[in-house]
């Protein structure tokens, strides 16, 4: 499948740079065709994963922006995760300015048991996942673990390396991202750094520690967050959404930085090797 429709169209600029890597603009064209992770049909199971939960049984961490992008969808397709996640935001569970995280009690369940349920829970399976069609129901705008995890590689380790270089890159590009949208939206890099403490809860942080058992964010600690988006967070992850459209080209270069261009010469270099083996 070429890279263009695997990911949303709003990554293309961050990877169509010009003038910084010769082959960059190609990208967005590559084509990857991997026939060994068949995901309708899953190979891991019922050996390994059951066969209704594959290994989608993981909650992803959405940024900001792609919240806004998937509420603006009208394809029906989107129904689902659009009344979910508009309850998530309704309830203040752990619906954060910088993006929707995994519930406490959830990463907590992971970390500590993560080989004893994964693939088998119902418990852990994604809320994103539709049951019905076995399918997800975010496709396009899942994230960057989902959007690179192959079990197998039809280019074996080649193919590993390609997709575990795109998941480095796609990582670093939606925490750059829904940062900038907070700094942009007036929230302080201490503001900023409170809501990062969520996406890897520490149960030894006493005051994360606390939220453990809750469902969700105490009203005073999310009207605390949320500051004046508070009772308008539809309203703001739209507007990220919109901020990153928009984003010009200057924008672009300084977030991708030195450490995102490393990244994607790495991911280029390991697509460069596949194209070797395609082309022999
Ligand atoms: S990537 Fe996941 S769903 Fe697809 S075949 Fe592998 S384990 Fe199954
Ligand atoms: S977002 Fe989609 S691909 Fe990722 S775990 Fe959920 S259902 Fe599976």
């Amino acid at each position: 499948m070429k890279m263009k429709y695997l990911m949303p169209d709003h990554y293309r600029a961050f990877f169509n740079v010009p003038g910084n890597y010769g082959k960059r603009d190609s990208f967005w064209e590559f084509d990857i065709e991997e026939k060994k992770a068949t995901c309708h049909q899953c190979i891991e199971a019922p050996k390994k994963y059951e066969a209704h939960l594959k290994c989608c049984t993981f909650w992803p961490f959405l940024p900001n922006y792609t919240i806004g992008y998937i509420l603006k969808q009208k394809s029906e397709s989107y129904q689902n995760a659009q009344v979910f996640l508009r309850r998530m935001i309704k309830e203040k569970r752990f619906a954060l300015p910088i993006g929707l995280v995994a519930p406490p009690w959830y990463q907590k369940e992971f970390l500590d048991n993560k080989d004893k349920i994964f693939g088998k829970s119902e418990k852990m399976l994604c809320p994103y996942y539709q049951t019905a069609t076995q399918s997800c129901g975010i496709w396009r705008f899942r994230g960057s673990v989902c959007t690179s995890f192959y079990c197998k590689s039809s280019y074996a380790q080649k193919g590993q390396l390609f997709w575990k270089h795109l998941e480095d890159y796609l990582s670093y590009l939606e925490m750059a991202l829904a940062e900038e949208v907070l700094v942009y939206h007036d929230y302080s890099p201490r503001e900023l750094s409170e809501q990062l403490d969520f996406l890897n809860i520490d149960p030894d942080q006493m005051n994360l520690k606390k939220l453990l058992g809750q469902k969700s964010l105490p009203i005073p600690q999310a009207k605390k967050l949320w500051k004046h988006y508070w009772q308008k967070e539809e309203e703001f992850y739209i507007k990220a959404a919109e901020f990153v459209d928009e984003l010009p080209l200057k924008q672009i270069k300084e977030i991708q930085g030195a450490l995102g261009t490393d990244l994607l010469q790495k991911l280029l270099e390991a697509r460069d090797k596949i194209e070797i083996c395609q082309n022999k």
